[in-house]
């Protein structure tokens, strides 16, 4: 199948945010990608108008049930001005994982890249050239029908919208401290944990409050059923280093197969460094830190790229990690990644798609 955007442009261009005051998700650019999905015709009518509000009707399914499903990525603008994006790819095959698991057909992932390339192309002046900063691309999928009754729905709505964001890390990075969630849980194996979708968002909310009502950044989430095995940290996947080996929670079904995670993974082997992907207990973390063992903590995610762990603290016992600083293993993984992300680095991964 082969599809044609059309574009509609925008008559209202708007004014662009002040740099030093981009924040996250907080502007959206002059134009979004919309196309539909109706049953029978397939993917059909890809588009790009003028971004703004969307009129759906109450009883849509997506309101009602939570079928929905989304993705992040980043494009950045080089320093030569070409405009790079971050193995685009794995986030549109992973929406389609995501579409499995919620019942919502497939997209076109060759298109799809395709579509958002033409659509930060003809936004590329939102993206911002600051060090750090870059502009944040959010396609989502959201069920259509006008119906209550409880089943998979015949028609969906694809899109894509733009959000210029500042650097993450403003003043150097920052270790955070983490709250291990030992009441709450996220996900079980079997449930809608590997998908990216919104009802797991939602079902975090409460832990993420009361972890920040007492000083917390995120909460760090153990599995559902012994609340024993690391899973993620909010919203980033986590690695250990104990030794001189790097550890990360495998992917078992209840966690999100993050693509800053497969990136770590390969970038670390590449360099030599031993990186195991097994179950891995709070208790055994706790035990490496009585040990001098554990070395490092850091999660990993589009937003922050790393995000090094300086204090857990798991049922009031907390510890500090590398005295609450930035390890070597994580700054050699940011430094790397942002560096290719933003093509100051060569890529030798073949991570880089041009636009
Ligand atoms: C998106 C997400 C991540 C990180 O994935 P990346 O592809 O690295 O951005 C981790 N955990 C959850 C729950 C997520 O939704």
């Amino acid at each position: 199948m082969s599809y044609q955007i059309s574009i509609q442009k925008t008559q209202n261009p708007k004014s662009k945010p002040d740099a030093d005051k981009l924040g996250f998700g907080l502007h959206f650019t002059d134009h979004m990608f919309v196309m539909d999905y109706t049953e029978g015709k397939g993917w059909h009518d890809p588009r790009i108008v003028p971004y703004g509000p969307i009129t759906l009707d109450p009883s849509c399914m997506v309101f009602h049930y939570g079928q929905a499903v989304f993705e992040g990525l980043k494009a950045y603008k080089a320093a030569d001005g070409r405009i790079l994006l971050f193995r685009p790819q794995k986030n549109m095959e992973r929406i389609n994982i995501s579409n499995d698991r919620l019942c919502i057909p497939p997209i076109d992932v060759d298109f799809a890249v395709e579509a958002c390339k033409t659509l930060v192309n003809l936004e590329k002046d939102w993206i911002p050239e600051a060090e750090g900063t870059s502009l944040y691309i959010r396609p989502f999928i959201i069920a259509t029908d006008p119906f209550l009754g409880v089943r998979p729905s015949l028609t969906y709505q694809f899109y894509i919208i733009l959000s210029p964001v500042g650097a993450y890390y403003k003043e150097g990075i920052n270790p955070v401290k983490i709250y291990v969630e030992s009441n709450y849980v996220r996900a079980v194996k079997g449930g809608i944990g590997f998908a990216k979708t919104p009802g797991n968002y939602a079902a975090s909310l409460k832990a993420q409050m009361d972890a920040k009502n007492i000083g917390y950044t995120q909460v760090l989430w153990l599995d559902g059923v012994e609340k024993k095995y690391i899973e993620e940290v909010g919203t980033m996947n986590v690695f250990f280093v104990i030794n001189d080996e790097v550890v990360t929670p495998s992917l078992e079904g209840s966690i999100l197969a993050g693509i800053t995670r497969a990136s770590t993974i390969e970038l670390l082997k590449a360099e030599g460094i031993k990186v195991t992907e097994r179950k891995i207990s709070i208790e055994e973390v706790y035990e490496a830190h009585a040990a001098g063992t554990l070395k490092e903590a850091f999660g990993t995610g589009t937003a922050a790229v790393i995000s090094p762990i300086g204090e857990l603290n798991w049922n009031n016992n907390k510890i500090a990690i590398n005295d609450g600083k930035i390890g070597e293993i994580s700054k050699k993984v940011y430094d790397t990644i942002t560096g290719i992300q933003s093509g100051k680095l060569k890529d030798t991964f073949g991570w880089i798609v041009e636009v």
